[in-house]
């Protein structure tokens, strides 16, 4: 099928940040085969139209770090300690609650979600990871996942020996799936003993596949982690040998300047969580000083547990103004730089940044339309600043993965609004039924 956007802006996110007015997108198979301007592109004969105008175009966001299915604890426990919000309330709930239709209802119900609101690739560790893997694709939209490794008991796993196995297993399930992307996920430092941490890495290695790991999240983990190996993480990854160019590390809100030095010549990649850390009182990442060494920096949104919603402009606005205020510095993490995050610099970190992230021709057709048409959107000066300092989710109208139409004037085109919202209430009712 060959598809025709038309925009009134294109963000093309490409290295020149070429912005095209009045421009217009061809899709043919899945890929983008042409960009101009719309006025030189009218007669092309094509078989679907997408005009949403007046709108901005631009690639889909990439979340570099989510654990999808908790949007059945959206709301769960607020307002807690981090230590005492996993120990007491997310882990044994998690325990009780979550199964394999858990997994399956709040999957649909989070990917819903993050189309709705732009999200065209996610990076997710959780449990019964090959159920999330089933709905993505049949859905279609692009997934990295993995099965969280933890030392102890989980709902999809009774001890790290048969995680291990069914990590393997879905690794060669979706070796080479268009979709899906198999990554090692590591649940934390403190989490994972280092026979686990390592035999993850081996396992990465011979797979050549990201490892995914939260890193550095709060004060208390660098101290559990001192007092256990006498360095703080990302020293303690650094002596294991466990950091590679295909290390995404969550968080990383705890690193001195040496840290950042280590990051970046190990080619480390960071998901950065600014609403999480708000929101759990983790802190602030030095994401300013990371950029500005080129490392490879991602926004995401964590779970919905501690967020409490997957919507990366919310995410982009956020992540802008703390590091504003945190530093007194109006100029940093600009609008510009902060949906770069979002896009290309997420697809970077995720390793595809030769297929997604910026809008140029034979990079998939990854691509999103945000409608300007509603009051808080005129007039528009900069389409930058309309994205991230005036917009939200909600305003995404048409998103396109590898060519194919997921949603259009702001209607989900593959399923019913009602069937997901019948089904998402049985999440409530597993949650507190198993209290
Ligand atoms: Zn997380």
């Amino acid at each position: 099928m060959k598809i025709l956007i038309k925009a009134n802006y294109i963000l093309t996110m490409n290295e020149k940040d070429e912005v095209i007015e009045d421009g217009a997108v061809i899709v043919e198979n899945g890929k983008i085969s042409k960009i101009s301007k719309i006025s030189d592109i009218e007669n092309e004969n094509v078989d679907y139209i997408i005009d949403d105008r007046p709108n901005i175009l631009l690639p889909g966001f990439i979340n570099t770090h989510t654990h999808i299915a908790m949007v059945g604890f959206r709301g769960f426990a607020d307002d807690k300690d981090l230590m005492d919000w996993l120990n007491n309330y997310i882990w044994p709930a998690e325990n009780r609650a979550v199964d394999r239709e858990f997994i399956r209802i709040a999957s649909l119900l989070a990917i819903c979600e993050m189309i709705r609101t732009g999200t065209t690739t996610y990076n997710d560790m959780y449990f019964f990871e090959e159920i999330t893997a089933e709905i993505s694709r049949e859905i279609g939209i692009r997934a990295f996942l993995g099965e969280g490794l933890i030392d102890f008991p989980t709902p999809s796993f009774k001890n790290p020996e048969e995680g291990l196995k069914i990590v393997k297993s879905f690794i060669e399930n979706y070796l080479n799936d268009e979709y899906i992307h198999p990554t090692l996920c590591l649940h934390a430092p403190y989490s994972c003993s280092k026979d686990l941490i390592l035999r993850g890495y081996e396992i990465a290695k011979k797979y050549n596949i990201p490892i995914h790991m939260h890193v550095a999240e709060t004060k208390s983990e660098i101290e559990i982690i001192k007092n256990k190996y006498g360095l703080t993480p990302v020293r303690y990854l650094n002596s294991i040998g466990v950091l590679n160019h295909k290390f995404i590390s969550a968080h990383s809100v705890y690193l001195d300047d040496e840290e950042i030095e280590i990051y970046k010549n190990h080619n480390v990649s960071v998901a950065h969580n600014p609403q999480s850390n708000m929101k759990l009182s983790s802190g602030i990442a030095p994401i300013v000083k990371m950029l500005r060494k080129n490392i490879n920096v991602g926004l995401a949104t964590d779970g919905t547990a501690s967020n409490n919603n997957l919507d990366m402009i919310d995410e982009m606005r956020s992540c802008s103004l703390i590091h504003k205020v945190h530093l007194f510095d109006p100029k940093v993490v600009s609008a510009k730089e902060v949906l770069k995050m979002a896009t290309i610099y997420g697809a970077k970190v995720l390793g595809i940044d030769n297929l997604v992230g910026s809008i140029e021709i034979n990079k998939k057709a990854d691509l999103i339309t945000i409608s300007l048409n509603s009051f808080h959107l005129m007039p528009i000066y900069d389409p930058y600043s309309a994205i991230v300092y005036s917009a939200n989710g909600l305003d995404v109208s048409s998103v396109l993965i590898n060519g194919r139409i997921l949603m259009e004037k702001k209607e989900l085109t593959f399923i019913d609004f009602e069937e997901v919202k019948y089904n998402a209430q049985k999440l409530k009712e597993k949650v507190i039924g198993s209290l």
